[in-house]
């Protein structure tokens, strides 16, 4: 008796509170989506079923931390909130210093003026949209440095965030001087939610000591990283989660943090360094564009709410039930034969667009395409993270470079759907697929400067 394997996997809490959501029919989801312009940024909440636009800013919160709500101390200086978030980050991550955000772009906004001079590259495994944009913003050059198995959609791989140390230490060895720090996504949102494993960490951290080169995480997606890395990697079995995320971030001068990821919060991030000088270059700008050290654009009440949700998110029961799910909806797409990037990732299930409807050229955005089908189809949005998001300019030429993935991502907000609700999410993949050869492709008819994704507006072709 004592032996047998305990039953697992349902969620590990009850709701307490619901909120009403429902599908219209399908002649109006038609309708919606030619009113936004096949841009899925522009419906309306809703006119959406199943919103798997992000899983950012969108988790349950525990009756725990609403309790929390209540205990805000909105003293403009000193908030004794700050005092227990900055207690709590301290505790998980070891970092001397916490300047708290309002989200992540702040944190990078803020560290990134501080740390990069115009024409500096900064390398990573692979950044995110928000934060190659701020490096570009800073007049820096965003390198990413994926391993090539990141690019096998298809191929297992334990760990596809990881950093190409090779290329790495290539780059450092030529641009050393012209590289003020290397930022480590994990886990690896771009590339699918793919984590990074501690060795990798490791080896990153010996070659840029190597080149006095600093080491910053971005941490939004820290503890399904060290998920991963206690499941996959061998040695962290019986590691606690809080040992495991300790141990990374032992190995960085500190992190940008979008809280509204791991945080389980709805609005809120931080700037970490163990750096007396980068504190204090981010406090003089922290105070500039967010507000004082001890609140950074929250309110009181905000940052009561994200101390809690960061203890809660590196609770093992919790993030057996996250991963799980994201899981299940990914193993219910394999099964049908739908091309996803495999193996599953912490926070998403990620369509690769061409495999999925490979009669659409790149060009015409098949991984957009996918998105705006499975609204009208199924009432779920998703979201485009390729050719729409990525592909750029080439300056000289003037052609269009296309990124090397076009993907649909399916991503799973924290606490908030069920596994009914996937099963929806796929049945709703699975019927575009039987139809697949009568769906055309997109133009874009305009598009905005920079993050052209948010706003551009499609036509068919
Ligand atoms: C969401 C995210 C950001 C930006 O954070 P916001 O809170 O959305 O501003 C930066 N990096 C990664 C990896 C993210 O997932």
């Amino acid at each position: 008796m004592g032996q047998e394997k305990e039953i697992m996997g349902a969620e590990p809490f009850k709701i307490k509170m619901v909120e009403p959501i429902r599908l219209i029919p399908r002649v109006e989801r038609v309708k919606r989506m030619e009113e936004a312009y096949f841009n899925v940024f522009r419906l309306k909440p809703d006119d959406v079923y199943i919103d798997l636009l992000t899983d950012s800013g969108t988790s349950a919160m525990s009756d725990y931390q609403w309790a929390g709500l209540m205990m805000g101390d909105e003293s403009y200086a000193g908030s004794r909130n700050f005092y227990h978030l900055e207690q709590v980050v301290q505790d998980l991550m070891g970092f001397r210093y916490v300047i708290p955000t309002h989200q992540g772009r702040p944190a990078e906004n803020i560290l990134f003026s501080a740390l990069i001079q115009p024409g500096q590259m900064v390398p990573g495994n692979a950044h995110f949209d928000t934060t190659a944009a701020h490096i570009r913003h800073k007049k820096g050059i965003p390198v990413n440095l994926p391993i090539p198995e990141a690019l096998r959609t298809g191929e297992f791989h334990p760990f596809k965030g990881n950093v190409n140390i090779g290329e790495l230490e290539a780059l450092l060895n030529q641009e050393g001087k012209n590289i003020p720090f290397f930022l480590m996504t994990i886990t690896n949102n771009t590339g699918g939610g793919q984590p990074v494993s501690m060795e990798n960490i490791r080896k990153a951290r010996e070659i840029t000591s190597k080149y006095r080169i600093p080491l910053y995480f971005d941490a939004a997606r820290f503890a399904e990283n060290a998920y991963f890395i206690k499941e996959r990697e061998e040695g962290y079995r019986d590691r606690s989660i809080k040992a495991i995320v300790k141990e990374m971030m032992s190995h960085g001068d500190g992190c940008v943090m979008s809280a509204k990821k791991d945080g389980l919060v709805n609005m809120g991030g931080f700037i970490c360094t163990n750096d007396e000088g980068v504190y204090q270059r981010c406090g003089e700008l922290l105070i500039l564009m967010e507000g004082f050290l001890t609140y950074g654009g929250l309110s009181g009440r905000d940052l009561e709410v994200m101390a809690r949700g960061l203890e809660e998110v590196v609770s093992e029961d919790y993030l057996t039930y996250r991963i799980r799910q994201v899981r299940y909806l990914g193993e219910r797409l394999m099964d049908a034969g739908i091309p996803i990037i495999h193996p599953t990732g912490g926070h998403a299930v990620y369509i690769d667009g061409r495999a999925f409807l490979p009669h659409i050229p790149q060009s015409q955005f098949p991984a957009q395409v996918t998105s705006v089908e499975l609204y009208m189809e199924a009432g779920v949005r998703s979201l485009e993270i390729g050719t729409v998001a990525f592909a750029r300019k080439d300056e000289k030429t003037g052609e269009t470079i296309y990124p090397p993935l076009d993907l649909t991502r399916l991503a799973i907000p924290r606490r908030v759907y069920t596994d009914r609700h996937m099963d929806v999410v796929a049945e709703g993949v699975i019927r575009i697929s039987k139809r697949k050869e009568s769906i055309r492709g997109l133009k874009i008819n305009w598009e905005p400067k920079v993050l052209r994704h948010f706003l551009a507006k499609f036509s068919r072709v």
